[in-house]
């Protein structure tokens, strides 16, 4: 078994990564802001930590993942009192809405998906232990403030020079940059506007509602425990969000906060982060009425290592489109297959150990992807071929099964189709049998009858692959 390895951010290397206690791998992934639907850069975050767990798996462990569902905050309560509703009015249809939308991309359930406005108690407490221990003070605003020249650490994760640290100014709002690295908000004090909202709550230390940074800290090590094993999310993270984090929960435990910090590069539309502000996003459900499937959209977004920047473009779905028809079609065809040559044994034994490998290496999903395609070709040729092996095909569909099983690339097939894939990869076996005993005839006979049912197919150096005429 390949050693597994993954890219820190805290200590800007690739590192072996293994559980702390060996079996079981506390996660904690940053989940959306429900007050829109995800967009597709969303998703290319929560796709990148779906294969993430998967990858875990693969290599013997368990996991438990947290993905946080931030249903109270700056933008939450901005939208409630523009449409005259609470938060929850705002965030229960958004919950519902991201969930269809996840399962669609086959992201698979975390283990918890806590909402912050559960976890106000763990809130609380995490700010009196930093009042306690003097690292949090409460301001004239009412509010609470984290003080950053109090905890020597404050910086670290993303390399903030100490002369940037401007210690004494505050900064209210959840998210600002750099060059705003203050003293930061852990709870604000109640207006008008979070009461309207039903976004306030009451404190010893005055009533108001978290910041941002604060519910991750507290739901984190409520739910994983003071040190995880690994905290991921986007790389707009790092700063303020996740550097925060640490300093809360840190300040509190006096412990690391977690092991390994892994953080996902963006998805851009024309070199330009999708975001919502800048309006350049794509949704689920744009994708959708583009016919493009979820397997696709898998295909597209791993054929690029999670550390790369990936561009959105129409030319490169619609091959991630293409390429999953065509683990589709292999995918039936390798179900329906009575028996194979011997070396289609090779062949899977490979394909297992280099996508293994390739995951096992920082999660490099465009080489697991390499070595499945060439897979799909070398098994097609074989099968072509025909051979007497039932072990061989036993084998290779246990291959498959654990390679599909961590990039989930098969295209859902509808009830029709799935009568017609049937059909059709029984032709095509019966062709290639035809072929093989030179019956070109007969051959020829089975490519009319396809074509007669709108069948089209392709001989290529990869096999034969199909589609319906348009
Ligand atoms: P938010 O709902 O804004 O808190 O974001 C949820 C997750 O999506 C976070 O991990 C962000 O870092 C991530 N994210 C936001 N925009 C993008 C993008 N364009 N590409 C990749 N990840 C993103
Ligand atoms: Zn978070």
């Amino acid at each position: 078994m390949s050693t597994f390895r993954l890219y820190d951010t805290l200590s800007r290397s690739t590192q072996p990564f293994a559980p702390a206690d060996g079996r079981t791998v506390r996660m904690y992934t940053c989940g959306p802001t429900v007050y829109n639907p995800a967009h597709l850069g969303n998703f290319r975050t929560f796709l990148f930590e779906d294969l993430l767990r998967r990858a875990i798996r693969l290599q013997g462990w368990g996991v438990v993942q947290v993905m946080n569902l931030t249903d109270v905050d700056d933008k939450i309560i901005a939208r409630a009192q523009q449409r005259g509703l609470t938060i929850t009015q705002v965030t229960d249809p958004v919950v519902e809405i991201f969930h269809a939308d996840r399962r669609w991309l086959r992201i698979e359930d975390a283990e918890h998906y806590p909402r912050a406005t559960d976890f106000i108690p763990q809130m609380i407490a995490l700010v009196e232990r930093l009042l306690e221990k003097g690292v949090a003070y409460r301001a004239d605003d009412g509010s609470v403030y984290f003080a950053i020249d109090r905890f020597p650490g404050y910086g670290k994760l993303s390399r903030l020079d100490r002369r940037e640290v401007r210690s004494g100014a505050r900064v209210a709002q959840d998210d600002y940059t750099k060059e705003n690295a203050q003293d930061f908000a852990l709870w604000k004090a109640a207006k008008p506007e979070d009461e309207a909202a039903g976004a306030a709550w009451d404190a010893p230390f005055g009533r108001g509602r978290p910041g941002w940074h604060l519910e991750c800290s507290a739901m984190a090590m409520e739910l994983l425990g003071e040190t995880l094993d690994i905290h991921c999310g986007g790389i707009d993270l790092v700063f303020p969000h996740h550097e925060d984090e640490i300093a809360q929960s840190e300040a509190a435990t006096g412990k690391p906060f977690a092991r390994c910090w892994c953080h996902g590069e963006f998805l851009n539309v024309d070199g330009a982060k999708m975001a919502k502000r800048v309006g350049n996003v794509t949704t689920v459900e744009g994708l959708k009425a583009q016919g493009i499937s979820g397997a696709a959209v898998r295909h597209f977004v791993f054929s690029t290592h999670y550390r790369k920047q990936l561009n959105l473009n129409a030319e490169a779905l619609e091959a991630s489109v293409q390429a999953t028809r065509r683990v589709g079609a292999f995918a039936e065809r390798l179900a329906a297959a009575a028996a194979a040559p011997v070396a289609l044994v090779d062949a899977a034994v490979e394909v297992e150990a280099e996508v293994r490998a390739a995951l096992a290496d920082d999660l490099n999903a465009p080489e697991a992807l390499a070595a499945l395609f060439i897979f799909i070709s070398r098994a097609n040729a074989l099968l072509d071929q025909g051979g007497d092996d039932r072990g061989a095909v036993d084998r290779a569909q246990r291959a498959f099964a654990l390679v599909n099983g961590a990039l989930d690339l098969v295209p859902e097939a509808r009830v029709a189709d799935a009568e017609l894939a049937t059909w059709v990869a029984s032709q095509l076996a019966a062709r290639a049998e035809a072929r093989l005993r030179r019956d070109f005839a007969r051959a020829d006979a089975i490519r009319a009858e396809l074509t007669a049912r709108g069948v089209v197919l392709e001989d290529g150096p990869l096999g034969t692959s199909w589609k319906l005429a348009s």
